[in-house]
Parts: structure tokens; sequence; C-alpha cells
């Protein structure tokens, strides 16, 4: 993977910074999966809400059937109980008509009521006069002494209304047991005489309860006129005689029949159907357990809950799940983008999840976008950076002051020429008003010029004479060239100066350098010439009078003559060296192997004289003044000769390149020269022995190396004293290289 730069740009931290606070309120931001979780619990809840309704349908309807059965039972029973009383009063108001009881014959009809007996469900049956008085009992064998009756309020009732008569449940004076009396008129006449009571068991309205085979936990029961249990499925003997629930009391003094939420007299908690007679007053009530009752809903509701629970919670957990497995394909998205931010290159793994994939595709595609962009700023910014640096190099060494200054004239840059020309460094420079430097008028010189170039539409002047002002306040004449631009509504001036003493003093320099040179060449001229005759009158003299005169005046023309020779050598190696620019020729193609043989062969007395062995390498050819060269190698061999030590001198020339240039080399094995000498042999007269010792000018190493700095190349030696020297020359390759082609 190929990253990008790692430096975190202003952008990406101010993204950074912006990413941060999102995530901030990120916080308060549902995740997916309590999304997803709602989702689930949106999609579950009406069918729930809708099963419970249901449900609760269901245990309603249930409830009505249960009432609605409850209540017919209940009717059905009291119809059972009302058919008792019907069935003893029918037997009763049958005896109440007996002959026996008109003919007074209690006796007999004491008979006769037995035999009703045998017949019917009644346990014993009573005849009680006005006065209350047991007339007859058919418990009591006909005769014996009977007890008052109990019951008068029914007596009175019966005397009052002639109306047949149902009692309550009351303790009976014979049986001394809990009892219930249908009871009928006796009529003499008109007139109700007595009452004919049968007795009835509450045994006979429990065996009606118990025929109707209830289920187990069914609360039936048989109320008398004053809601007193008569008969009961559970528990009668000890509850009979006792009064309903207070509820049920109520209930049934109310309405004839309905139904109620009550609780039982052992405390259970019923749903109770009722009906009351309005013929006998008496009720029946059946209680269904509430236990009972929601039973089933219970058991419905435990599989409805159990159910949505799995439903909801296998929900829950595949949402869980899949929500994981979206956040999860999310947060892998998350570091790729940072590194995208960042500028790095992204690879983003299949996430299985095809939303997500999407999105690393497009992440990915852009950050190859992004880093085909970089490299494209990056190749820009290099060209303006590289750019830049050129123009800095350019402005930094440019022999002229470089000034640049804003609208208001204030200095933005000021190069190192202008740091030296006004003597003052280029920190101190920067901000300071222009016309610190340049005080006369250039404020206004640089509006006239603006003026002037608005007109002719141009951007830069013709240079103008000003004057400079060093910090030490010395001031000088300077020519200015003055430019301008406009950058974002801001001009700026840029200003190129020349110090006009320097030019004049160059100029004045140039010109003594060629009055020098026409000097040196008419003065050796003319001393040549005189120089010439000194010589030939000396040979003269030598030639002619050497008989006649002493050994000391030979000594002596002798001497003059070797030293006007020297004279005459010191102007010619003169005249070379003043005449190297001035005799310069164009450079052309010039082959060294050609200029060292030439060399070589002016050499060549030398050579033999010394018996030196020159060995030349393959050299390269070269851009150059052939005949400068020529020199150059001739110098350089010709001291190789000369100061030898060894009885036979070798000269090497070899050539090698490098990186830039070639490196031609001369060396020999010759005297040597101390590392102290290395540079002052190379100036101007610079010798390091007599002319007894070895002859010479102190000329030729000077001329060597301005001919090769002409040919833009260097000049130095290594050497060890008395083993030899090597004198190293570079030529540039461009030369080089060019002259090859
Ligand atoms: P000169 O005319 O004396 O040879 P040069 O300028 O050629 O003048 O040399 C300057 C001095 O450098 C010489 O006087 C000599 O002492 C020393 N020199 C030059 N070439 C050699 C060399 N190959 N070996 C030793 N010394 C040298």
């Amino acid at each position: 993977i190929r990253c990008f730069p790692t430096t975190t740009s202003p952008l990406a931290q101010k993204s950074e910074h912006t990413m941060s606070s999102i995530a901030a309120k990120n916080h308060r931001i549902p995740s997916i999966r309590a999304r997803l979780a709602w989702l689930v619990a949106a999609c579950l809840l009406p069918g729930i809400v809708i099963a419970a309704l249901l449900l609760s349908y269901n245990y309603e309807q249930g409830r009505a059937n249960v009432l609605r059965d409850s209540m017919a039972t209940s009717r059905a029973l009291l119809s059972a109980v009302d058919g008792e009383f019907v069935a003893a009063e029918i037997s009763l108001r049958t005896l109440a008509t007996s002959p026996l009881l008109s003919d007074n014959d209690i006796a007999g009809f004491h008979a006769q009521a037995l035999e009703v007996l045998k017949r019917h469900s009644i346990s014993n049956i009573v005849l009680i006069d006005a006065s209350a008085q047991q007339v007859m009992n058919t418990r009591v064998p006909y005769g014996q002494p009977l007890p008052k009756a109990t019951n008068t309020r029914q007596l009175e009732r019966i005397l009052a209304t002639g109306q047949s008569d149902v009692s309550n449940l009351f303790i009976g004076p014979v049986l001394k047991k809990p009892l219930v009396n249908v009871a009928v008129p006796v009529y003499k006449g008109t007139t109700v005489t007595h009452s004919l009571v049968g007795v009835l068991l509450p045994d006979r309205f429990q065996k009606i309860l118990d025929d109707q085979r209830f289920p187990k936990d069914r609360i039936a029961a048989i109320f008398d006129g004053a809601s007193v249990i008569v008969g009961r499925t559970i528990d009668v003997d000890k509850f009979r005689g006792q009064s309903a629930s207070k509820g049920l009391t109520d209930a049934l003094a109310k309405n004839d029949e309905g139904w109620l939420e009550t609780v039982t007299l052992e405390k259970i908690a019923v749903l109770t159907t009722y009906t009351r007679s309005a013929a006998s007053h008496w009720g029946v009530a059946i209680g269904v357990p509430r236990e009972a009752l929601t039973a089933d809903l219970r058991k419905s509701l435990w599989w409805f809950g159990g159910a949505s629970t799995l439903l909801f919670g296998g929900s829950f957990l595949l949402a869980w799940f899949m929500g994981g497995r979206i956040a999860r394909a999310v947060q892998q998205l998350i570091e790729p983008a940072r590194d995208l931010a960042h500028g790095k290159t992204v690879r983003i793994p299949e996430l299985g999840l095809r939303e997500a994939d999407e999105v690393g595709r497009a992440l990915m595609q852009t950050s190859v976008v992004l880093e085909a962009a970089n490299n494209e700023l990056q190749v820009t910014n290099y060209a303006r950076q590289s750019s830049e640096a050129r123009m800095r190099g350019i402005v930094d060494s440019a022999m002229d002051a470089i000034i640049t200054a804003d609208g208001a004239q204030n200095i933005q840059l000021f190069n190192a020429a202008a740091s030296a020309m006004f003597d003052c460094p280029v920190e101190r420079a920067i901000g300071q008003p222009l016309y610190s430097f340049i005080p006369d008028g250039l404020i206004a010189q640089l509006a006239n010029d603006v003026a002037e170039r608005a007109e002719n539409e141009n951007t830069s002047g013709h240079p103008s004479l000003s004057t400079g002002l060093r910090t030490d306040g010395s001031r000088f004449p300077i020519e200015v060239s003055h430019s301008e631009v406009v950058e974002s509504s801001t001009t700026i001036h840029t200003l190129i100066i020349r110090d006009v003493t320097r030019i004049q003093a160059y100029d004045a320099l140039m010109r003594s350098n060629h009055d020098l040179q026409q000097f040196a060449f008419v003065a050796s001229h003319d001393l040549k010439t005189p120089l010439r005759a000194i010589s030939g009158f000396v040979q003269l003299l030598e030639r002619n009078y050497a008989p006649k005169l002493d050994e000391t005046a030979l000594m002596l023309i002798r001497r003059t003559a070797g030293a006007a020779k020297r004279l005459e050598q010191l102007i010619d190696d003169l005249l070379s060296f003043a005449q190297l620019t001035s005799d310069a020729k164009p450079f052309e193609l010039v082959s060294c192997r050609v200029v060292v043989d030439d060399a070589i062969l002016l050499l060549d007395t030398a050579i033999a004289d010394a018996g030196a062995m020159i060995e030349v390498d393959v050299l390269p050819a070269i851009m150059g003044d052939r005949a400068q060269l020529v020199q150059l190698f001739l110098n350089l061999i010709g001291n190789g000769i000369k100061y030898c030590s060894a009885d036979k001198p070798v000269v090497r020339l070899a050539a090698t390149k490098q990186q830039h240039d070639w490196l031609v080399t001369v060396s020999d094995n010759g005297i040597g020269i101390d590392e102290k000498h290395f540079e002052s042999i190379f100036e101007l007269f610079k010798r390091l022995h007599t002319q007894q010792e070895y002859a010479g000018t102190g000329i030729g190493l000077a001329l060597c190396r301005r001919i090769v700095e002409r040919h833009g190349g260097k000049l130095w030696i290594n050497s060890i004293l008395g083993k030899g020297s090597t004198f190293s020359i570079t030529f540039p390759e461009l030369a080089s290289e060019s002259a090859k082609s």
C-alpha cells in the first residue's frame, strides 16, 4: 500500500475536530441495534396486542357462557324447588278438603294423612288450629299430647289471607331440627279454621342439588325466603341455617335474578348467578370459583406470554445479531475513512454487507483519485518549490541589488547583493521604507513610472539614475530599474539596483587592463629589438676580439649573452601571459592527443637531451583554444623533464572520466615539491629554485592556471618531495561531450 505524506494537514485537523463534535452528538442518537430493536417491537407489538385482545374477548365469551349456563341451571334448580312446594301444596290442598276434617274425625284424618305421606316426599303432616295448637301430627301417634306450633307467623298469614304459604327454615317443635313448612288453609264454610302443614326436611332440597352432579368446585346453594341456606353442594352441615354472604343476601333482596362477583362463606372468590322465586321467595345461587373461571385464561396467558417472550426474545436476538453485523461493517469503514482524511491509500476487505461493500468500494475509488491528485499536487509543489528555489538562487547570487516593496513602499525582499551594497543586514532591511535606502525623490519617481507605463501599457521602465544611502550615511550613485506587478489587489514594486561607481571602476579597470596589454606588447617589442642588438654585438665581440681579450673579459661577454637570452625568454613569457585574453581564439573541437603531440614535438630537443620518456594514455577530445592547450601541455611536460632528479625523466599523461568532467593528469618522477608550496607555485614569478639550479621565469604555471580557468576547469598539484609530482586538470564534461559528438 502506497502512503501519502502522513503529516496531519490543518484541514484534516479541522475535520477531526468537527468529527469529534459530531461523535459527541452521536452519543445521543440511537445505535442501529437500538433502532432494529424498536423495529422488532413495532412489528411484534400490534400482533401481540391483537392476540391479547382476542384472549380477553375469548375470556369474556367464556365468562358469559359460564354465566349463561349457570343462570340456566339456577333457574332449573329453582323450578325443581318450587315443584316440591307445588307438589306438597297440591297434596295438602286435597287433604284439606277431606270430609273427615269437616266431620271433625281427627283420628280418621290422621290415618288419611299417613296414607298421603306414603306417596309423597312430605316428611309429616301437621294440623294446627287457630290457637296454634297442634291438633294432629303424623309423627306422633294419635291421641298423644301435642305441642303448640312455633311458626305462628305462618299461621297468622294463613288465617288472614286464606292463601297457601311456604315457610322459611326453622326448628320444628316436635322434630327439634331445621325444617320447612308448606301450609294450606282448612276451611269450614268460608272461614279458615285450621292450617294444614306439610313438613319438608332440608334433605329433600339437598337431594335436588346432589342430583344435579355439579363439578366439585361449584358452590350451589338453595336459600329460603330469608336467604338462609337450606341446601348446599359443599359443607352443607356446616352452613345450613346460616345466612348467605352479605353481597348475595343484598342481591337476592333487590333482584329476582342476576349475577355478581362475591366471596363465599368459606372465603372463596366466586362469580355467582342467582335467581329468586316470585311464588315462594326462595332462591338458588350457583357460584363458580373465579380461580376455575380464569384457569383457562391463565393457562392461555401463560402460553401466550411464553410464546410472546420467545418471539420477542428470538426477534431481539436476531435484531441484535443483525445490528451487530451492520454496525461492525460500518465501523470497519471508519478507520479507512479517517485514513482517507489523512491522505493515506485505503484498502477495505469484503465486509459481508452489500451497502457497506459499496461504500467501501467508493472509498477506495476516492482514495485512488485522491492519490492521483496528491501525486499531481506533489509534482506541482515540487515544480513550484524548485522554481522558487531557482528564483531564490538567482536572487541571492545576483550581482545586482534586488529589492521588492509593497504598495506602501515597505521593503519585503532584500537580496545579498543589496545587503552588501547598502551595508545593511537583510533582517534589518525587511519592513523598512524604501526611502531609507533610496531617499531622493524615488516615491515621486515610482509614481511617475507607473503613470507613464500605464499610458504605454508596459510594466517595466527604463533604468533611471538615483542616489543610494548606506547605513553609515554615505551616498553613492545608483542605476535603478523598476517594475511592478499587482497581486491580489496589492502592487509589488521590484527594483534592480546597480552601484554606478562599481561600473565606472570596472570600466576604468578594463581600460587600464587594455592599456597595460598594449604597453606590454609595445614594451616587449621595443625591448626585444635593442636586446637582439645587444646579443648580436656581444656575439660579434666574442667572435672578432676573442684572441685579444683576457679570460675575465670573455667570461663577462658570455654572462652578458646569457642574461640577454634570459631577458628575451622573460619578455616572451610575459608577452604570452599578457596576450592570453587578447589573443584568445574561439573554442573549437580539439583532440588532447593532438595538442600533446604538438607539445612533444616542440620539446623534441629537450626530450632528447634529457633522454626523457613521455607516455601518453588515451586522452579525450574537448572544446578549447588549440594554441593555448598546446602551451598548457608544453609547460607541464617541459617542467616534468626540467625538474628531474633521476637519470631518466619519465612523464606520463592519462585521463579519467569523472561524474561531470574529465580529469587529465601529468605525472613525473622528478624532484617533487613540499606541500607548503602547492598553491604559491601558481603565482606569477614564483620560483622555488635559483637560475643556477633550474633556469626559468616563474611565469609558466601561472599561465597554465589561467588557460585552464579560461576553459572552465581547475588545475592543482599533488606531490611528494623527492618522488615526483602530479598536475591534475579538469575539463568540463559538457565541452568534452559535445566535442566527442
Ligand atoms: P619556471 O619557469 O621556474 O619553471 P614555473 O611557473 O613553470 O616557472 O614553475 C614555478 C616553480 O614550480 C618552479 O620554479 C619549480 O620550482 C616548481 N615546479 C614547476 N614544475 C615542477 C615539477 N614538475 N617538479 C618540481 N617542481 C616544479
